[in-house]
């Protein structure tokens, strides 16, 4: 099952796509952590990308198409793909449907979590996350990771102007792409601002799983 996560920054893509590789298996593809690895090991996507990031602004559809394009090759996708933070764009969307077409793939669904835009400030600036194990948890869990005791920080992009920021990106270059879906009858629209295993309950009803 190949599978596009939508909805804005901060709706719970990232916890609800945890949730779909533990239980069904499926590849998890992260624009933003392969952008965030990039950045930290200082490589030329990372050098790149770091200012837009930073801003909250998206970085450049060339940039993003080349590296998913190499990604999406990769064999570990062949059982299925959850994309996590792309398409973000329509042009990213279109060369997502060449690529899948190409591989002979075809999309099984575009999964929109919604949260209202108050709801997701709130979440973003008490968001931490796991430097060690990735784990996505809230200033409520301390300075330790509730799993593997790791450091839990604030991404560099969590604080609230950065949020306000990407939430507007999200509206005028993100949210077209829900009609976009819509039109070809992919789109499955879930209520996000529920407590996380609520969410997924329904997530794995509208999917079939
Ligand atoms: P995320 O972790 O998905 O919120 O992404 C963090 C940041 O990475 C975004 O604010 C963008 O600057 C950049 N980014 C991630 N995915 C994309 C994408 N598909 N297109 C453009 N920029 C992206």
């Amino acid at each position: 099952m190949n599978i596009v996560l939508l909805g804005a920054p901060g709706a719970g893509k990232g916890t609800q796509a945890a949730r779909l590789v533990e239980k069904h298996g499926l590849c998890h593809i992260s624009t933003g952590d392969i952008l965030r690895a990039a950045v930290k090991d200082q490589t030329p996507l990372g050098l790149k990308a770091k200012s837009y990031m930073d801003a909250g602004d998206l970085v450049p559809d060339e940039l993003i198409i080349d590296l998913m394009k190499e990604r999406i090759e990769q064999p570990d996708t062949a059982n299925g793909v959850i994309l996590d933070g792309f398409p973000r764009t329509t042009t990213q969307a279109v060369a997502l449907d060449g690529m899948l077409a190409g591989l002979e793939r075809p999309l099984d669904a575009a999964l929109l979590i919604d949260v209202d835009s108050e709801v997701i400030v709130g979440r973003l600036t008490s968001r931490r996350t796991c430097r060690d194990c990735g784990l996505i948890g809230s200033t409520a869990d301390g300075d330790a990771c509730p799993a593997c005791g790791g450091e839990m920080y604030q991404r560099d992009d969590d604080n609230e102007e950065t949020v306000r920021n990407r939430l507007d990106v999200y509206e005028k270059s993100t949210s077209p792409l829900i009609d976009y879906y819509r039109g070809s009858e992919l789109l499955v629209a879930i209520d996000g601002d529920r407590d996380p295993d609520v969410v997924f309950a329904d997530v794995e009803q509208e999917l079939g799983l």
